[in-house]
């Protein structure tokens, strides 16, 4: 590539003044100065580097600053730390540095976007590690979170240039953590093109596919949409109020969803698009004006009553205001129509920064965002935690939308969607928790694991007998809940395994079994768990019986127990095992950066044919598996085990090919080259590298390479040029030793 130094400079210089000018409005004091100045020490360490695509590094910090700015809504600190959010990690600058010119506050949130160094333990995932590590930082500073967003938002917009496996690396990631943590937080743009992107890069075809029918139906849609709003225009008018009337269609991403979940074709989606009206209305007057323009919507079109929702009264989690109905158009055509004021569709758009924008206006609804960091902390404060654990319940339990539910004196208590009446008890206390048989949910009583709905009001029933067991676990979604859950089994656990020690004790005295290290070592052996802990709780439990204890005294050992060595698997022997292999090629998979041809084996959750789109997976026990990016374990295996992910593809046996190189002879003729290659490439379909023939007092010689998938390919390609007229000889030389 040639690169004109000059013209990158200019460029440089170019989109660093469109970052000051987009951010200008919010600019006070020496913020300018600041902001230069981390720029300067950005593209002064970044100045050897190059992105993927060729361009120069320094652009993809610059235009991370710059989706902050306008995407999503920040100023200054937020600038400055984008400008500088990999230079911590990719180069000799140290945070130490960077906090002695901009102070500590930026530093940290620069430290929050820095990846752990170092190797992980094989089992562990650095994915998860890091992913907890930023969170950490989240829950000092949000804006740690927000840029890291606007990070991932300009990688997955210039992953084009990526290698197949990396993408699908990134993009799973993107869909299992980033998006979610986009919606929580109320970004909802960055969170639709974030899934878009994702589906763009896992399965394009689809992607496409759905793209092109938008295209195609976007006539006839607004068409149709320009009748559908024509009288609420008319009475819109007349209310003497500023209003748009603004139509998308639905994402790439949620059709596809959609169209999945239900299993129905494009045509089907009935909810393609919905229609918005958004007021421009003084605070105290929102809630009113929405319901009015309900009202006339509701005029014209019946709604369904079992459509309407009321985001306005109690606004979503993350901080969504909105009123929602569905209504039947004229057609039969069932139509959403979102009510919204002004205000409530910026926050709906850019979430969190937008709420800081209304703070001091508006704060019932700013504190359900500063709940919700409330529990991610409490969640990072659980130490016991691995990281895979904590990306588990972060998903399970924050991304969650709430319900709301009152305790039978009328307090309203917030719990995760999903929650049961188990979560609520121990929503309340511990011990209401730990005792809870049953409860009464609006005066009819149900079981521990009843689902809670939005305006239930619950009444928790005890007992003193009652005990925590195993199956709680999975009747309880909050992770308070189950944090306490497993406490008490633990608690439970050390009790039985008290007693469990107690009546081994007991029991080896009556059968007069000598107790040594040994004995205990035969017997763990012989009942085939792994540690004393175990034992004695299997005891305790009565899972291990005392006709067990006397089987084992009838059982004479005649020679030393062998305790099974572990399993493991090191990442390295996956290197073995694919040069073991190597130089076979009946399979058609090929895999790794080399593509080799490896062991391997398919996965049963999505059962790959060739041709589909597929990775590899390494796994503990069973070598390399196969699963299609499609595969409905693929994102969480490729977002949170990236590193034991290896490139995988099939290639049909043909396009398997070997160079080889064929001599040919015979008596020169005209067009004998022609026919001679004419039966490789056409006849046989084989793609020849280079052709070299010369004649010599009327005798032919040729020496042709080309690509074979096998011996008996070859075989029955010599056999075939031989069958041209005025060929003789068909000889086959090795590639490398020959001339090239
Ligand atoms: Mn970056």
């Amino acid at each position: 590539m040639v690169i004109d130094a000059v013209e990158e400079k200019k460029e440089i210089i170019s989109r660093y003044r469109r970052l000051l000018r987009k951010a200008k409005p919010t600019l006070k004091g020496n913020d300018a100065k600041l902001i230069k100045r981390a720029f300067t020490i950005a593209m002064e360490a970044h100045k050897d580097m190059r992105r993927k695509s060729g361009e120069p590094y320094i652009f993809h910090p610059l235009s991370v600053a710059e989706i902050c700015v306008e995407e999503i809504g920040l100023g200054t600190t937020s600038i400055i730390a984008a400008l500088l959010h990999d230079v911590v990690e990719d180069t000799d600058i140290q945070l130490i540095d960077l906090e002695r010119i901009f102070g500590k506050k930026i530093a940290k949130i620069i430290d929050g976007l820095t990846k752990i160094r170092g190797v992980f333990e094989y089992g562990t995932s650095a994915q998860a590690e890091n992913f907890r590590k930023m969170l950490f930082t989240l829950s000092e500073d949000v804006r740690v979170i927000l840029i890291k967003l606007a990070d991932r938002l300009h990688n997955m917009r210039t992953l084009d240039s990526m290698p197949r496996n990396k993408q699908l690396r990134v993009s799973s990631e993107t869909i299992y953590l980033y998006a979610p943590l986009a919606h929580r937080l109320g970004l909802n743009a960055i969170k639709t093109e974030l899934e878009d992107l994702y589906l763009r890069f896992t399965d394009y075809p689809v992607f496409r596919e759905i793209a092109d029918k938008i295209d195609e139906t976007r006539a006839s849609r607004n068409k149709f949409i320009k009748q559908f709003v024509q009288p609420i225009k008319e009475e819109l008018d007349k209310l003497n109020v500023e209003y748009e009337i603004k139509s998308r269609p639905k994402s790439i991403f949620s059709i596809y969803s959609k169209m999945r979940k239900q299993n129905i074709p494009f045509d089907e989606v009935y909810d393609l698009f919905a229609v918005r009206i958004i007021v421009d209305t003084p605070l105290e007057h929102e809630k009113s004006y929405c319901w009015q323009v309900y009202s006339i919507v509701t005029d014209y079109y019946t709604p369904n009553p079992d459509r309407l929702r009321d985001w306005i009264s109690t606004p979503k989690g993350n901080g969504y205001e909105s009123l929602h109905t569905t209504v039947m158009a004229k057609n039969g055509q069932w139509v959403e129509v979102q009510i919204r004021t002004r205000r409530m569709d910026e926050i709906a758009e850019k979430g969190y920064a937008a709420h800081w924008k209304y703070k001091d206006t508006v704060s019932s609804h700013e504190s359900n965002l500063e709940k919700w960091l409330v529990k991610v902390r409490e969640l990072l404060e659980k130490q016991d935690l691995t990281a895979l654990e904590f990306v588990d319940d972060f998903r399970g339990n924050l991304f969650n939308e709430e319900v709301f539910v009152f305790t039978p004196r009328g307090e309203l208590k917030t719990l995760p969607n999903g929650a049961t009446a188990l979560d609520f008890a121990f929503e309340i206390h511990t011990d209401i928790g730990a005792k809870c048989i049953g409860a009464k949910v609006n005066q009819k009583l149900v079981p521990i694991n009843h689902v809670l709905k939005n305006g239930d009001q619950i009444e928790i029933l005890t007992s003193s007998k009652q005990k925590a067991n195993e199956d709680w676990l999975r009747f309880v979604i909050s992770p308070k809940a189950k944090s306490k859950i497993k406490e008490l089994l633990k608690e439970d656990k050390k009790n039985v395994v008290e007693e469990g020690k107690e009546i081994l004790l007991r029991k080896l005295k009556q059968l007069k079994i000598e107790t040594t290290s040994q004995m205990y070592e035969q017997m763990r052996a012989f009942f085939n768990v792994n540690s004393q802990f175990e034992l004695h709780y299997r005891i305790g439990k009565g899972t291990i019986t005392v006709n067990d204890l006397k089987r084992f005294k009838e059982f004479k050992p005649s020679s030393p127990l062998k305790t099974r060595p572990h399993e493991s698997v090191d990442v390295k022997t996956i290197e073995q095992e694919i040069n073991k292999v190597k130089g076979r090629y009946e399979d058609i998979l090929l895999i790794g950066e080399d593509m080799d041809v490896v062991e391997y084996k398919l996965a049963k959750c999505c059962t790959p044919i060739p041709g589909d789109d597929v990775f590899g997976f390494v796994t503990v026990n069973e070598g390399i598996k196969i699963h299609r990016t499609t595969c409905p374990n693929a994102t969480e295996l490729l977002a949170n085990h990236g590193n034991r992910v290896i490139k995988a593809k099939w290639t049909s046996q043909h396009e398997v090919a070997f160079l080889t190189g064929l001599k040919v002879i015979g008596t020169d003729r005209v067009g004998l080259i022609n026919d001679v290659s004419k039966v490789i490439s056409e006849e046989l379909k084989v793609n020849m590298s280079s052709l070299a023939f010369k004649t010599d007092h009327g005798i032919f010689s040729g020496e042709i390479m080309l690509y074979v998938n096998d011996t008996r390919h070859l075989e029955m390609l010599i056999n075939k040029l031989e069958k041209v007229e005025g060929v003789v000889k068909v000889t086959r030389f090795d590639s490398r030793s020959n001339n090239t």
